[in-house]
């Protein structure tokens, strides 16, 4: 299968998105995206691949491929002396989640990589994937969490966003999903939801993060109703791992964000 192939030949990258505390300028850490640099068609978007490659057995070793790859990206950050080593997330497909195994799985990648502190690797969940089976879930979240790893739900407010299921999923961070960030300005329902979430997060006391920040006014919003996380093309968009040195110590907030 030529997908395979992509493994097997070195051509899967991560590119790194950094999420940022848009009120005091502090770069909270970045996630990792993957791309396929392709031989014939160049840098492939996950959308181009990941739909077609969900399903198969290859999924869960391209998803370990990325926490190892993360792993060993954190430690060249560390060994460069950032001087904060970055708080990484990497995607998790279910499938790889709900592995029977999965926590001795990331034992062993987190043992290959001694000099990384677990707590600076974090794992987006889908909030639709995660609510497939809330208690196997949580069972496997607090497994990895006694590990040190971090959870963050991604795309939150796309699934069922039950209060229950909130309530039993041990994740420290909610992301709000871009497609009602990025039409919260002109669109009521959407800032309600973003609103809705933000309170939510703040009851449950769990950190939250706007995905999908495209402009100054968006970060402006979202700083008047209390959301200082963001993430965004209007910070930086996914970049080679080699940049994120030189954009950390030159990006700056919007002045208007800080007034
Ligand atoms: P996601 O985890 O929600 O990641 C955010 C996506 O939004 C990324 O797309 C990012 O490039 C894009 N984005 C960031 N800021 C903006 C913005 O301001 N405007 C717009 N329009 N888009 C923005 P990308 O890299 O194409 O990834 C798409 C999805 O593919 C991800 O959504 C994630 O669900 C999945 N994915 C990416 N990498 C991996 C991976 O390593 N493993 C797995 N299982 N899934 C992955
Ligand atoms: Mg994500
Ligand atoms: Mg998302």
């Amino acid at each position: 299968m030529y997908k395979r192939q992509a493994l097997d030949n070195h051509q899967f990258v991560l590119y790194y998105q950094p999420k940022v505390n848009i009120k005091t300028g502090m770069v909270k850490g970045v996630e990792a995206l993957i791309r396929w640099q392709h031989p014939e068609r160049g840098l492939l978007n996950p959308i181009e691949f990941l739909p077609i490659i969900e399903n198969n057995p290859m999924m869960i070793e391209m998803g370990e491929w990325v926490i190892d790859s993360a792993l060993t990206q954190i430690s060249q950050w560390q060994a460069m002396g950032l001087n904060s080593p970055l708080n990484t997330s990497v995607n998790i497909a279910a499938v790889q989640l709900q592995q029977p195994d999965f926590t001795q799985r990331l034992t062993k990648l987190l043992a290959a990589h001694p000099d990384v502190e677990p707590h600076y690797l974090e794992l987006e969940v889908l909030e639709t994937s995660a609510l497939e089976d809330v208690q196997h879930i949580s069972t496997i979240m607090n497994a990895c969490m006694a590990l040190g790893v971090k959870f963050a739900l991604d795309d939150f407010g796309t699934g069922y966003s039950s209060l229950t299921y909130l309530r039993r999923l041990p994740a420290s961070l909610i992301k709000i999903d871009q497609t009602f960030v990025r039409d919260m300005l002109i669109d009521v329902d959407d800032l309600a939801i973003v609103e809705g979430v933000i309170a939510l997060a703040k009851s449950f006391k769990r950190d939250v993060i706007a995905e999908g920040v495209e402009t100054v006014e968006h970060g402006a919003a979202l700083l008047q109703i209390g959301c200082e996380l963001a993430q965004g093309y209007g910070i930086a968009k996914p970049m080679p791992a080699s940049d994120i040195p030189r954009w950390i110590s030159e990006w700056k907030p919007d002045i208007s964000w800080q007034s």
